[in-house]
C-alpha cells in the first residue's frame, strides 16, 4: 500500500504554497458532485417562488400547488397529482395507498423506497418488503417475479405491489421491460409503482421528446413518483401521481405524515419552473458526466465506468477510496463512496466543472500509484 498521510501531507505543503503565504485564504471553488440535490435555485427560479399566488393548500386553495398538479397528470397522463415535500413521502404514501398491513411489494434490493428510506412502509404500514437480486442492467428478473408472488394461503403475505425505479443508479431502464413488468405484475393481479425520482432524465437520455417520452416510461404503471429536487433543481418536492382514488387515498396518508403543506405554493412554483426550464438541459449534465468519465478512462488506478445518465462510477485500487474522497475535498471535488466512487453532474456543474473535477481527480489518483 503507498504511504497515504506522506502524501497527504505534501498535497498540505503545495497547496499552502500556492495559498501565498501565511495567513492569506485563498477563496476555494467547491465542484460538489455528491449528488444532484445540492443545487441551489437559480435567481430565475427564486424569482418565480417570490412571486407565486398562494393560499392554503391542506383547505385545497392554493392555486400554484394545484396548478402543479394539473400539469403533472396531464403531462405524464395520469388521472391526479400529489405535490409532496419528499421523494421519500411520495414513495410511503404510494406504497401505504396500495398495500395494508400484511400486504407485500416486491421491489430491487437497490431500490431507493425499500433500502433507503427508513423501512417507513414497514415501520408505519405493517408492509412487507420482498427484495429481490438486481441483474447487471438493473431490471429484476421476470421469472424471478412470479417466483415471489405468493399464493393466496394463510402462511403468506399477500403480494400486492410491483415497484421499479427508473434511472436506477443512475441507468436507463428500458422501456420495453418496464411494459413487459408491468404487464406481468397485472396478470397476477399486482398493481405497479414507479419512483421516477429521475424520471426525466430517463426521458431525455431517450433523445427524444422528454414529456412524451416520460409519460410512454410511467405508461405501464398505476402510480409515479417525480423528485424536483434532483437533477430539476428545485429546492424541494415531489409529485405523486396515480388515478382519482389512488391519489384520494394518498392524500390521506400523506396528512397522516405530516405532510399537508400551507402557502407551498411557493415551493410548486419552483417545480412549475423547472419543468419550463430544466428538463431538456438535463441532457447538458449527461454530457458532462461522459466528458469526465472519457477524460478519466484507462487512468491506472481508477475503474471508471461509462457514464450513466448524469451519474459516474469509479472504483479505486483496494482500500484507497477514503483516501481519494478526503485529498479530493481537500482540492475542492466532492463526491460520494468509498470501494466504489460516486460522482453527480447536475444543474450547478458547468463544462468547465467537470473538466476541471476530472483533472483534479487524475492529479489526486496519480498520487497513489508515485
Ligand atoms: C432521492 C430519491 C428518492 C427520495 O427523495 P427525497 O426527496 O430525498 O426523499 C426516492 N427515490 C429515488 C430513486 C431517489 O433517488
Amino acid at each position: 500500500m503507498p504511504v497515504p498521510r506522506i502524501r497527504a501531507a505534501r498535497i498540505r505543503a503545495r497547496r499552502a504554497r500556492g495559498a501565498g503565504g501565511r495567513g492569506t485564504q485563498v477563496p476555494m471553488t467547491i465542484i460538489d458532485l455528491r449528488s444532484d440535490t445540492v443545487t441551489r435555485p437559480t435567481e430565475a427560479m427564486r424569482l418565480a417562488m417570490a412571486r407565486a399566488e398562494v393560499g392554503d393548500d391542506v383547505l385545497g386553495d392554493d392555486p400554484t400547488v394545484t396548478a402543479l398538479q394539473e400539469r403533472t397528470a396531464e403531462l405524464l397522463g395520469f388521472e391526479a397529482a400529489l405535490f409532496m415535500p419528499s421523494g421519500t413521502q411520495s414513495n410511503l404514501c404510494a406504497l401505504l395507498s396500495h398495500c395494508g398491513r400484511g400486504d407485500e411489494y416486491l421491489a430491487g434490493q437497490e431500490a431507493h423506497l425499500y433500502r433507503w428510506e427508513g423501512g417507513g412502509a414497514a415501520v408505519l404500514g405493517g408492509i412487507q418488503p420482498q427484495p429481490l437480486a438486481h441483474r447487471p442492467d438493473g431490471t429484476l428478473d421476470p421469472a424471478d417475479i412470479e417466483a415471489n408472488i405468493k399464493p393466496d394461503d394463510p402462511h403468506f403475505p399477500r403480494t400486492r405491489l410491483l415497484c421499479l425505479e427508473n434511472t436506477l443508479g443512475g441507468r436507463v431502464i428500458p422501456a420495453a421491460y418496464l411494459d413487459s413488468a408491468t404487464a406481468l405484475a397485472r396478470s397476477h393481479g399486482l398493481a405497479a409503482h414507479l419512483d421516477g425520482a429521475r424520471l426525466f432524465n430517463a426521458a431525455v437520455a431517450s433523445g427524444r421528446e422528454p414529456f412524451g417520452e416520460a409519460r410512454r416510461i410511467a405508461s405501464g404503471f398505476d402510480s409515479l413518483s417525480v423528485c424536483f429536487s434532483k437533477g430539476l433543481g428545485a429546492p424541494v418536492g415531489s409529485v405523486l401521481l396515480g388515478g382519482r382514488e389512488f391519489v384520494a387515498r394518498a392524500l390521506r396518508w400523506r396528512k397522516a405524515a405530516g405532510g399537508g403543506m400551507r402557502q407551498a405554493g411557493v415551493l410548486a412554483a419552483a417545480a412549475l419552473h423547472a419543468l419550463d426550464h430544466h428538463v431538456e438541459r438535463l441532457a447538458d449534465d449527461h454530457a458532462n458526466a461522459a466528458r469526465f468519465a472519457d477524460a478519466l478512462a484507462g487512468l491506472p488506478g481508477l475503474a471508471v465506468e461509462p457514464a450513466r445518465t448524469n451519474m459516474v462510477f469509479a472504483v479505486p485500487a483496494a482500500g484507497l477510496g477514503e483516501w481519494i474522497v478526503e485529498r479530493l475535498r481537500d482540492r475542492g471535488v466532492l463526491c460520494t463512496g468509498d470501494a466504489r466512487l460516486r460522482f453527480v453532474f447536475h444543474l450547478d456543474v458547468s463544462r468547465e466543472d467537470a473538466e476541471e473535477a476530472a483533472r483534479l481527480v487524475r492529479e489526486t489518483v496519480k498520487e497513489t500509484t508515485g
